[in-house]
């Protein structure tokens, strides 16, 4: 879906007709200039300036598939009471870009004219009240709109907005449950259909299997091309990597059939298949599909809307799992792997076609993965878990590093990481807000971002960060229970 934002200039008729074109022509430039430099186009579509108008393309941007959010501005002041009906009925995420056309105060050209066309600090104040009465969820972003830190903020802000539209879309197709006796992969579906949109559903393994079937050779054929363009294959078991091939294709026409963007499936429901797809769901991943092991679909959904929130719509976010520390003092790290799955978005180096035994699971075959080392960088991690009648996003900052030992015997992807404010004080939070073992691992989308997008979809957001400490944290914890339980 190629997303639009709608631009919305607050004004008035008081001023007259003059002062109206002046707006609105300023509004159309300022629109077609933003548009050069953010992520999604920015359409100016009207100076507002009666109740009608505003309820108006409220409606029609609810209605519109492309608009994924809306910004408005108020070059003048822009009485709010007219605004009440149109916000009241908005369903798509709202900026609030408190600017202004002029960068300066003119010296000399300043008179009584110039501040009636020119009062934003006065009209933006108005237009902010009334959301704030309305408890709008809202994005506030001031600043010159020029100035090139506050249009890298408002295309933050619209990607987190994309996040929406695609989380409204979302559908996960999963292959049988979520692993036996596992409480945090459990989750309340028809709730996270009503929040969040995701339609999450089960198919057969048997389906799939016979699709695999149906799979040629010839597509096999041309699918090991892309593995070897992209990948060194370390191993002599070519039928091993074949079979992931089918795989592949089968679990892709499956989805494509069905609108799906997410997946996922567990080891203990393999019937009919030989192995445990890994460098399938991997090479899946890299294409911008969600992942989630286990039958964990709330991890596979989130990691398809993370990756489609970062740069160029599949941005660097990957299926991760907290595994084992490193407790050394001065050298206190997490490893997070999977038993195969790791996306390849992430790798240092180009990434290795390998086949290893896999005691997990009815494995006929040592299953094909891709081992490679994650690369360095700061992160967040994400989980959402169900805290039964709620969800709630707990996202934490980290520091990915080169692993700090090759580790030659272990037979998977692996990224090492720093958390805040310290590994072990860090280990406290998690634990403290209910994190799950599966995150989201993103370099590109930030923690600011998540929460933008927790807020658009009314959800509760923990973030774990330098300055956290357990203590503020049970705080927090504690208010945010009551207050949730209250809404
Ligand atoms: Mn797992």
């Amino acid at each position: 879906m190629n997303y639009s934002f709608w631009f919305v200039v607050g004004s008035q008729f008081l001023y007259g007709p003059e002062v109206l074109e002046t707006v609105a022509a300023r509004a159309q430039e300022m629109a077609d200039e933003l548009s050069k430099t953010l992520p999604f186009p920015l359409v100016y579509k009207v100076t507002a300036k009666t109740n009608k108008e505003i309820a108006d393309v409220v409606k029609q941007a609810n209605y519109d598939d492309s608009c994924a959010g809306i910004i408005t501005w108020c070059h003048t002041f822009s009485p709010s009471k007219m605004w009440i009906n149109g916000f009241a009925n908005l369903q798509k995420p709202y900026c609030h870009f408190a600017t202004q056309y002029n960068q300066s105060i003119p010296n000399e050209e300043i008179d009584m004219d110039f501040m009636n066309l020119n009062q934003a600090a006065h009209g933006d104040r108005e237009h902010g009240f009334i959301a704030a009465r309305l408890r709008l969820p809202r994005k506030v972003i001031a600043g010159y709109w020029k100035d090139e830190a506050v249009q890298k903020r408002i295309g933050s802000w619209m990607k987190a907005a994309a996040g929406v539209a695609v989380s409204k879309g979302l559908k996960v197709m999963r292959f049988g449950d979520n692993m036996r006796e596992v409480a945090v992969t459990e989750g309340d579906k028809v709730e996270v259909q009503t929040k969040l949109g995701w339609q999450v559903n089960t198919w057969a393994v048997g389906d799939l299997v016979k699709v695999m079937n149906e799979v040629s050779e010839a597509e096999i054929d041309a699918l090991m091309d892309t593995y070897k363009a992209s990948y060194d294959i370390d191993t002599d078991k070519i039928d091993h990597i074949r079979y992931q091939a089918r795989e592949e294709i089968a679990i892709k026409r499956m989805m494509d059939a069905e609108g799906c963007k997410a997946f996922s499936n567990t080891f203990q429901d393999l019937y009919g298949m030989e192995q445990l797809p890994g460098l399938a769901s991997q090479h899946l991943m890299a294409q911008g599909y969600g992942y989630g092991g286990e039958g964990d679909w709330k991890v596979a959904a989130m990691t398809a809307i993370m990756k489609a929130m970062g740069e160029g719509g599949n941005g660097c976010s990957l299926f991760m799992e907290d595994y084992t520390y490193n407790l050394e003092p001065g050298k206190e790290y997490s490893l997070g792997a999977h038993m195969l799955e790791v996306c390849p978005c992430c790798a240092a180096g180009k990434p290795r076609i390998e086949t290893h035994h896999l005691g997990i699971g009815m494995n006929e075959k040592d299953p094909a993965r891709l081992v490679f080392e994650g690369k360095e960088g700061d992160a967040i991690v994400v989980s959402l878990i169900d805290m039964g009648g709620r969800l709630r996003l707990i996202c934490q900052d980290i520091h990915c590093v080169k692993p700090i030992l090759p580790m030659p015997n272990l037979p998977v992807a692996r990224v090492m990481w720093q958390a805040e404010p310290s590994l072990t004080t860090g280990v406290e939070c998690w634990i403290t807000a209910g994190g799950a073992h599966h995150t989201v691992l993103s370099y590109d989308v930030t923690a600011e971002q998540m929460k933008d997008w927790a807020n658009m979809l009314d959800i509760e957001f923990v973030h774990i960060t330098k300055d956290t400490t357990v203590e503020s944290l049970e705080h927090d914890l504690f208010l945010s229970d009551l207050a949730w339980k209250l809404k």
